[in-house]
């Protein structure tokens, strides 16, 4: 059992190992990658834009703000095999707090039927999600996440020079809840299998 320097998700097997630590994905490494790179990146220019969001419209519900990076816990089962995520939502709390009881019964439904981990994550994932509606990151001030993930968002459009931004990391896999975070922060999954 190990924890992904970047997105702090516990991995139970699997993983990435390199010189930098270890990460869950390959999409964590590479946001590790462009954090270190968005050193570079003005102070001022990196709070500039993390307050233009924080204090911003909710890119999901378009009400007020503050928007912040929250997560949503969700875990589903198959028999054998179990797979968990942590899915982290950019939008207001009241779309995040949406977003967390929908994965509550995401997960109270398709969570338990794996052997043995459904059991053991469900509870856990439940909980997971009703800690972060009672708490959330703080209202008067941005995380550090969200810093991070500016920080990763303008050192991507650097790298690449481009001037639009970075991709949602769900384009390929759409989500019912939130709003995906861009490109650079991983989603957080993790799957145990007891298969051979
Ligand atoms: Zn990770
Ligand atoms: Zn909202």
């Amino acid at each position: 059992m190990a924890l992904c320097i970047y997105c702090s998700t516990t991995v139970l097997f699997g993983g990435i190992t390199s010189d930098a630590g270890f990460f869950c994905s390959e999409r964590c490494q590479q946001s590790q990658h462009l954090l270190q790179q968005s050193e570079r990146v003005p102070y001022q220019k990196v709070q500039q834009k993390m307050l233009a969001l924080h204090q911003g419209a909710c890119p999901q519900c378009g009400g007020p703000g503050p928007v912040d990076v929250h997560r949503a816990y969700r875990v589903c089962s198959g028999l054998f095999v179990t797979k968990w995520n942590d899915i982290p939502l950019v939008c207001c709390r009241r779309c995040a707090t949406k977003s967390q009881l929908g994965a509550i019964g995401y997960s109270l439904i398709l969570g338990w039927w794996g052997l043995p981990w459904g059991i053991i994550v469900t509870p856990l994932q439940v909980w997971k999600n009703l800690k972060a509606i009672c708490r959330g990151p703080r209202k008067n001030r941005p995380s550090l996440e969200l810093e991070k993930l500016v920080r990763v968002g303008l050192a991507t459009r650097k790298s690449t020079g481009a001037k639009a931004a970075p991709k949602p990391s769900g384009a390929t896999q759409p989500r019912r809840a939130g709003t995906p975070v861009p490109n650079a922060t991983a989603q957080g999954s993790t799957v145990a299998s007891l298969n051979p």
